[in-house]
């Protein structure tokens, strides 16, 4: 296990919130396999004193972590459809400020579903980058020659290239969000824009349920509010333009599932729902989600 600190004030200057529950020798890829189950595993959290951001400490060796990203099993499976709506009604919030729809990238672009989108949207050139090859063997074919397969990382791409970069539940994922806010930074074309979406550590949700929230969750290095996501992007030198909660869109089955309410009540529920035909319905919840639009200043 390696130490970390807090990414915003570089020291670890920390309280302890909730401890580990897991034994290192029991982790595997399976477990990072992001929108996986809740399986309630956690690293240590703490909670730095000084500026609040939360993250894990210790955690697994960087190079266990990324071998783990790599061979990650996971695929979207049914929910494809709803991340699509969700993530395409906010870009196209902010396409009108772009600089042009010219290139668009997608960091943790999954089998790159919403690299076709994007394309849908008007973007002209879209890239993807996606450690997981299990992941990316299964994407489109007209798609798969655009992903990097491999995890994002400095000299990838040219500078000043991008009108766009998304991050979608990408950035609590990573070990080094510094590192990869200043290679996004060099990247971006002046004045073009940052989206990134992820759970909110301040959430209605997170309170209550305390250590029970799914976002307390091995694979999270660190967990970001409004506050902490505004803080470390400015910090990497981008303007905020808008920070704002997220509304989700999923089938009401979706929703109920994640409800925290005993089985049996869950499942009268659903036979309920289902038997005056809603089951499947969608619906758009805030559920402790936020996002972030950045700028490259000119
Ligand atoms: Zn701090």
């Amino acid at each position: 296990m390696i130490k970390t600190k807090c990414a915003i004030c570089g020291v670890d200057n920390s309280k302890v919130l909730y401890k580990a529950n897991f034994e290192p020798e029991k982790i595997n890829e399976y477990i990072f396999s992001a929108r996986r189950l809740p399986d309630e595993i956690h690293y240590q959290i703490v909670k730095c004193k000084k500026c609040g951001l939360v993250y894990s400490n210790p955690i697994l060796p960087l190079n266990k972590i990324e071998k783990f990203y790599k061979k990650s099993k996971y695929t979207y499976g049914i929910y494809e459809k709803d991340l699509g709506l969700t993530y395409s009604k906010y870009l196209n919030k902010f396409v009108g400020l772009l600089p042009s729809k010219e290139n668009f990238l997608e960091i943790g672009c999954g089998n790159g579903f919403f690299l076709l989108k994007a394309k849908k949207l008007g973007f002209k050139n879209v890239f993807g980058v996606e450690p997981g090859k299990k992941i990316v063997a299964k994407s489109d074919p007209n798609i798969k020659k655009n992903i990097i397969v491999d995890i994002f990382k400095k000299g990838q791409f040219k500078k000043n290239y991008f009108d766009v970069i998304c991050l979608f539940q990408v950035l609590d994922h990573l070990p080094s969000p510094n590192e990869v806010l200043t290679e996004c930074y060099r990247i971006l074309k002046p004045a073009g824009g940052i989206l990134c979406i992820n759970h909110d550590v301040d959430s209605f949700w997170a309170k209550v349920l305390g250590e029970k929230f799914p976002i307390f969750d091995i694979e999270h290095t660190y967990l970001y509010s409004k506050k902490t996501l505004r803080i470390i992007f400015e910090k990497n030198g981008f303007k905020t333009r808008n920070i704002f909660d997220i509304a989700n869109s999923y089938p009401l089955f979706y929703w109920l599932r994640m409800f925290p309410l005993p089985v049996e009540i869950k499942l009268a529920i659903e036979k309920l729902l289902s038997s005056i035909g809603i089951l499947n319905k969608r619906i758009w919840i805030k559920a402790g989600n936020i996002g972030i639009f950045a700028i490259k200043p000119k």
